[in-house]
């Protein structure tokens, strides 16, 4: 695996490569098996298989983990070793947002609801650095979770609205065995805060037992999980929705194919996001 630090060596590595697909994986680093999952698939379906790990100072707001975000380069790039990745892109921030930098991308609307409520410009950092390593990666196809699952459909925006010539594949929620969805930031929670977690995925297995009953209005979803999360006081909750899959408006009834059921919770200090989707994200 080459390891690229700068722009030009990742420039350089990518054009002396001359394969004939490339696949690309951004990720914020202290990798789990979620990463591992879009790296495996971006493996198999490409020549090149390109991953970033750039911890995004543009995407974090003024309140936020950015100083504190857990990193662990070293165990991250054995990983990738052993998913036999090609190439690791680890910008540094002055080589993504030099001194005088001035351009983001705003995708209206959609960055405005659910996280980007809470956390405003989270999703105008996250579009502007996806473009950019986009337009230094050049992938066919890129790989998304659906664990964030507001951050693809902003990105799909982005590349229909731009015509950017990428795929972009949105793969399952890789969970633990508690049933809670990976992510970096798990390893903030105490353990009383990891038992209270287990509220998030538990209340949205509640919101599709239901609707495999027959429910299918918003209100009876939205309540039965404010319940699930009201039974441990260590949860605040940030915003529970259930929206059409590409314009995030609120639904009134269900849609076969076009659902996204997200919750946001706090747990202490760490704020944690989950979903349920019918329908797919991929495009
Ligand atoms: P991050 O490092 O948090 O920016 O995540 C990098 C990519 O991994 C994003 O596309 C995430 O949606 C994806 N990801 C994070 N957690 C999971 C998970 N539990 N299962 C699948 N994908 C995930």
């Amino acid at each position: 695996m080459k390891i690229c630090r700068t722009i030009p060596s990742l420039v350089e590595a990518i054009s002396r490569a001359g394969r004939q697909s490339i696949g690309f994986v951004p990720t914020m680093g202290f990798l789990h098996a979620g990463h591992l999952s879009l790296v495996e698939r971006c493996r198999q379906e490409n020549d090149l298989a390109v991953v970033s790990i750039f911890v995004n100072p543009s995407q974090f707001g003024l309140n936020e983990d950015l100083d504190r975000y857990p990193r662990d380069l070293e165990r991250d790039s054995a990983l990738l070793e052993k998913e036999r990745v090609d190439l690791l892109f680890l910008p540094g921030r002055a080589d993504i947002y030099p001194p005088g930098y001035a351009t983001y991308v705003s995708v209206d609307g959609l960055d405005a609801v659910l996280c980007g409520a809470s956390r405003p410009g989270h999703f105008r950092g996250v579009a502007t650095v996806v473009l950019k390593l986009f337009n230094l990666v050049h992938p066919q196809r890129a790989y998304f979770g659906q664990k964030d699952a507001q951050q693809a459909i902003i990105i799909c925006r982005m590349v229909c609205d731009l015509n950017l010539p990428v795929q972009i594949k949105v793969l399952p929620i890789v969970r633990d065995r508690d049933g809670l969805a990976l992510s970096s930031r798990n390893i903030y929670l105490s353990p009383a805060e990891r038992r209270a977690a287990r509220h998030l995925p538990q209340a949205l297995t509640m919101a599709a037992d239901l609707i495999s009953r027959g429910v299918q209005e918003a209100a009876v979803l939205k309540k039965a999980m404010a319940e699930e999360f009201a039974k441990d006081r260590l949860i605040q909750v940030d915003y529970i929705a259930v929206t059409g899959l590409q314009d995030l408006v609120d639904l009134t009834l269900i849609q076969p194919g076009n659902t996204l059921i997200a919750a946001a919770i706090r747990v202490g200090k760490t704020r944690l996001i989950d979903n349920l989707i019918l329908g797919d994200l991929s495009c």
